[in-house]
């Protein structure tokens, strides 16, 4: 199984890279524009000035707000680019979690099944997982320069407010202008990406219920798996259920055949079983004592939310959030 995961993995890169890079380096290109550079160097000009006068800079200054407006320009032009890729990125993942659930099913089968198989039809593939055209995509989508341009000017204010010098607050802005934007469109379209795979994948599995019986929920298991998907890695879930999971996250279902068992060390056993420095730095030191002392389970972790464009979503709960107060004596020892 771990070969057949570690292609799936594979193969997502290379559809991601495919599309969704030549978006992110459309975005880098625009952010280097002489129109954004000349407004970068501009800025400096300004700080430089406002520095040597002992002056702030200010939210309402003039040529801090044309930096910002050359920033908006260019991410609504990565966004334009970024719609355009949006649906072949989710119909090629789509059809990887058809082909997936195929390959999971045969070895859990210990045998070739694809005669009996029924692959969903390409057109009912586009129309599982279509959330490039919900509207709560689109909303959100849209929404990204702005919200870029807002948290940007939200970092400057705050840097404004604790009196930093103007000449340090240009060139963290020169920085969140590089980072926020790529930060953005790679969550938005990874998730897109890995939702669709799953949407289908699950899809996949109904259409074959005839000769599957369940599905195990597996994560990647390695030092950045968070808590929540490790206590959830071994689930057993009815087939055609979709696995939900957080932004970015990448747990799948492996669907088992009638008649046979897929045996897998679940997140629970893999966890307890590791040298406790590893433990400790999965966990963080607070959740680990917590842990340690029984005051938290592993499930305890598992946290649900409500995502606008992607419905049910997991994620790992703070132990503030699973304790309140009492959360406290466990950090810092
Ligand atoms: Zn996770």
């Amino acid at each position: 199984m771990p070969g057949v995961l570690d292609a799936l993995n594979a193969a997502l890169d290379r559809q991601y890279d495919k599309s969704a890079g030549a978006v992110l380096s459309a975005l880098r290109q625009e952010l280097r524009s002489p129109a954004v550079r000349n407004a970068m160097r501009a800025l400096d000009a300004e700080a430089q000035r406002l520095a040597g006068l002992g002056q702030p800079l200010i939210p309402s200054n003039p040529v801090y707000r044309a930096m910002l407006g050359a920033v908006d320009a260019a991410l609504r032009k990565a966004v334009a680019h970024a719609e355009a890729v949006t649906y072949a990125l989710q119909l090629d993942a789509a059809a990887l979690g058809n082909a997936t659930t195929l390959q999971l099913a045969q070895l859990t089968a210990g045998q070739a099944i694809t005669t009996v198989w029924n692959s969903p039809d390409p057109v009912a593939l586009g129309r599982i997982a279509d959330y490039a055209k919900s509207s709560a995509w689109q909303a959100q989508f849209g929404g990204i320069p702005r919200s870029v341009i807002d948290q940007i000017g939200r970092k400057a204010l705050a840097g404004v407010a604790s009196g930093r010098n103007p000449l340090a607050i240009a060139e963290d802005l020169r920085k969140l202008a590089d980072n926020i934007p790529a930060h953005f469109f790679n969550t938005m379209m990874t998730t897109l990406q890995l939702t669709s795979y799953r949407e289908a994948a699950a899809f996949a599995q109904l259409q074959n219920a005839h000769i599957l019986s369940h599905q195990v929920r597996v994560a990647a298991r390695d030092d950045r798996t968070c808590l929540a998907c490790i206590a959830l890695s071994g689930e057993i879930l009815p087939l055609g259920v979709r696995v939900d999971d957080h932004h970015n996250g990448r747990c799948v279902g492996v669907p088992v055949v009638q008649g046979r068992e897929l045996s897998v060390v679940t997140g629970q056993d893999w966890f307890n079983g590791l040298p406790t420095a590893r433990q400790r730095s999965i966990m963080g030191v607070g959740n680990y004592n917590a842990y340690q002392q029984g005051a938290v389970t592993l499930n305890d972790f598992v946290g649900e939310y409500h995502d606008s464009v992607f419905g049910r979503m997991i994620r790992p709960l703070p132990l503030m959030q699973i304790l309140g107060s009492n959360a406290r004596q466990y950090y810092g020892r």
